[in-house]
């Protein structure tokens, strides 16, 4: 394994702190009842953490139902596109059941929620698919679940909400704001502090209030360690890069954090570049925003000057959030990680060209990683010889009506 002298926060400590920073980010700006409840699912999740039951009953589910480990998988015709020797993995988050990422912290918290003895379950969709993941486990678990979607996102998005209902959940519209995630997990949290007794919130992402960020990071951590153990097997040595798209960061977080404290390994996150770079066109929070909060936490925001929320647009509803997760915002300012955008253009082109080099169609939102590497390509900045791996965060199917229509195509 390659030697370096670069300091790297990561070698020599553990994000968050005990009060839920990763430096000036994170921690919990909520109101007063909901300190104490996630003082209590803080403390539940330690507990679960610290009890080898709990381990192995989640490995085993992540093992015969979700399907895992998911498969590191060579591209070669993909990274000839990309350019000359170099080699392509991606880690296939698409072959997980339900067909992305989500599943993984919707498992452990669904475990987690079932040992705090909560049976009622509430969640946030955007897109619909932490809907679908949580409907989904729900089920699995017999547990209720009302899941909150913006009004907008429901007519977008009616298979998805068919989908849940035949899960068992119940799917409630949101109509304040702009009717959409930002808006839906407004609406999740009001419910929340009104029945903290028997509800557990199931946050989808690794952002909201600590303990939030981390316990999702840590469920989706299995990704990347996942990752890290097949690469060595594979290729013998840990990759030069290592891309996945941003929404809120949890399937990149998922697989940043096992390779964190190996510095050579670079790190980067794409965001939605949308139709354009101009205020309310897109949703590249980290490349375009500032600190401010939201959601319960200090990170990196897309606000006006006087500190409102902006509109966001992405051609991939799961990237269209105008927050972070603080993990993200605090490694974007040790630079340990590099944040960059690809708007709608470069994700549908990598679409493209990934179904028709591997047979492989990649969630829109994934699509931007992939369209990001490509363009790279071939302007010439990836250099010779680079071994890469991508997440793969989830399969097209969800996207095929999104995608005819941006090829002017009547389905
Ligand atoms: C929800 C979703 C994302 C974005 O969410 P993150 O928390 O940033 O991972 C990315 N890819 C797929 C397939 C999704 O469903």
């Amino acid at each position: 394994m390659q030697q370096t002298n670069i300091k790297n926060a990561y070698e020599h400590n553990h994000y968050p702190d005990e009060r839920g920073h990763f430096g000036d980010y994170g921690g919990k700006f909520v109101p007063e009842n909901l300190m104490a409840v996630l003082a209590e699912l803080e403390a539940a999740y330690k507990d679960a953490q610290q009890d080898p039951a709990f381990q192995e009953e989640l490995k085993r589910e992540l093992s015969s139902y979700v399907g895992r480990p998911t498969t590191l998988h060579y591209v070669p015709r993909f990274s000839e596109r990309v350019g000359k020797n170099v080699k392509i993995y991606l880690k296939r988050e698409d072959l997980a059941h339900t067909g992305a990422h989500k599943i993984n912290n919707a498992l452990g918290q669904g475990m987690l929620a079932k040992r705090m003895g909560k049976k009622r379950i509430i969640a946030e969709t955007g897109a619909g698919q932490h809907g679908v993941a949580t409907a989904t486990i729900c089920a699995k678990l017999g547990l209720d679940c009302i899941i909150y979607m913006g009004e907008v996102d429901i007519q977008r998005q009616s298979l998805n909400v068919f989908r849940m209902k035949l899960l068992g959940a119940e799917v409630r519209s949101v109509n304040s704001g702009t009717k959409t995630l930002k808006d839906a997990i407004n609406e999740a949290i009001r419910d929340w502090v009104t029945n903290v007794e028997t509800t557990f919130y199931m946050f989808g992402t690794a952002a909201g209030p600590a303990p939030y960020p981390r316990i999702v990071r840590d469920f989706q951590a299995v990704i990347g360690i996942e990752a890290r153990q097949q690469i060595m097997q594979q290729e013998g040595r840990l990759p030069d890069s290592i891309y996945a798209c941003i929404g809120g960061g949890s399937n990149a977080i998922g697989i940043f954090y096992p390779f964190a404290d190996a510095p050579e390994v670079k790190l980067i996150g794409v965001e939605a570049g949308g139709s354009s770079m101009e205020e309310g066109q897109h949703a590249s929070t980290l490349v375009a925003g500032r600190p401010g909060v939201l959601h319960g936490a200090m990170s990196y925001l897309l606000q006006s000057d006087d500190g409102q929320i902006l509109d966001t647009h992405s051609i991939s509803a799961g990237l269209d959030y105008p927050g972070v997760g603080p993990e993200h915002s605090y490694m974007k300012d040790t630079g340990r990680a590099t944040y960059v955008s690809a708007n709608d253009a470069t994700a549908l082109k990598g679409l493209e060209v990934l179904s028709r080099t591997e047979g492989i169609i990649p969630a829109l939102e994934s699509a931007h990683a992939i369209g990001y590497v490509l363009e790279q390509g071939e302007q010439g900045n990836i250099p010779e010889g680079s071994l890469i791996v991508i997440n793969l965060s989830g399969r097209g199917d969800k996207d095929m009506m999104t995608v005819a229509k941006a090829f002017n195509v009547q389905l």
